[in-house]
């Protein structure tokens, strides 16, 4: 030690004591470097890692939920056959940090369209591909004709029904000429131009690539809003994939996640008042009346 070192009072650490398994371990994800999922023609989602990996023989990821719920719930529901059920409990009352304990990883190419909503959800980690540091790989979205959409006349944020033949053609056509641009992009990078810059002339529906790791709370959060007839066909399909990757590797919570929250429904206080009394929703607001209508049908009630 240098003569300069001043002592510290803090005990070093003691040595580690390294615990093995009570059973045999499994890996959820059956030994594979990476679960892949292709979307459109040049889109995929790839599921490369989760936590935990490994879990006792004959459990699932699921099982980590339970673990962290028993730090504050005690040792009162130790029975493996109680899991399901305490899952499902914690899901209903919303009881969210042990969904936490869950993570996954995804490998995820999109186009840049979708990766603008899909990074709004800032709970997860992000790292994406820098078209400041590379060249854009030359992938464009373009939809077949048949899924060109035409604009809503009761959701001003989406789309419905194809559109006809010759206007899908022609903004078909206008797709292509956009990613035309690509040449000249590659050009003016070959002639000096700043990548950062030289991007600028491509359009949104280029592809970019992340790396995407969230909790299976935050996971839920996003699939609910993302699985939505409301949100975009786009991100929905990632967003059905995704769930697909999920959910064999937690069956317990993504049942109880299905049962109490994605065909759940909410009910307003106005809404049940108007179930308690028979009468029509209390309010004169036209968007709100047509969503009780909704969920009257849905109910059965209509
Ligand atoms: C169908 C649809 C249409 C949309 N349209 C638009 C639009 O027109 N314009 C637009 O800008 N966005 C739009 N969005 C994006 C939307 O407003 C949300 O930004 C997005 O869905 C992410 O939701 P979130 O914030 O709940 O999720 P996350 O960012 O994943 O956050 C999860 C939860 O963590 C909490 N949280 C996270 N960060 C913070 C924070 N900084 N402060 C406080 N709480 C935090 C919140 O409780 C939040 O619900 C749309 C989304 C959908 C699904």
């Amino acid at each position: 030690m240098p003569d300069t070192a001043v002592p510290s009072a803090c005990p070093a650490p003691r040595p580690i004591e390294k615990s093995l398994p009570e059973a045999p371990l499994r890996d959820v994800m059956a030994g594979a470097s990476r679960w892949t999922i292709p979307i459109h023609e040049h889109g995929f989602i790839a599921l490369v890692d989760a936590m935990p990996r490994l879990v006792p023989e004959g459990q699932t990821a699921d099982s980590a939920i339970v673990q962290s719920a028993r730090v504050s719930y005690g040792q009162g529901t130790k029975m493996v056959s109680e899991d399901r059920g305490l899952v499902r409990y914690l899901m209903r009352h919303r009881h969210s940090t042990p969904f936490e304990m869950v993570e996954f990883k995804f490998h995820i190419a999109m186009p840049i369209f979708i990766a603008r909503q899909w990074i709004r959800h800032r709970t997860a980690n992000v790292n994406e591909y820098s078209a400041r540091y590379s060249i854009m790989p030359d992938r464009f979205y373009r939809p077949d004709i048949e899924n060109v959409r035409k604009q809503s006349k009761t959701n001003r944020q989406g789309g419905e029904g194809p559109i006809d033949a010759g206007t899908a053609d022609e903004f078909l056509k206008l797709l292509e000429s956009a990613e035309a641009n690509y040449q000249k992009y590659l050009d003016l990078t070959e002639r000096g131009v700043a990548r950062e810059l030289a991007r600028a002339v491509l359009p949104v529906s280029v592809y970019t690539e992340w790396y995407w790791k969230c909790d299976l709370h935050n996971i839920f959060h996003f699939l609910s809003l993302r699985m939505d007839p409301h949100a975009q066909i786009e991100i929905q399909e990632y967003a059905r994939a995704m769930y697909e990757l999920i959910k064999p590797i937690v069956p317990v919570a993504s049942e109880a996640f299905e049962d109490y929250r994605l065909n759940a429904m909410h009910l307003t206080g106005l809404e049940i008042d108007a179930i308690r009394t028979g009468k029509p929703l209390a309010t004169e607001n036209k968007r709100e009346t047509a969503e009780w209508e909704a969920k009257k049908a849905r109910l059965g009630l209509a």
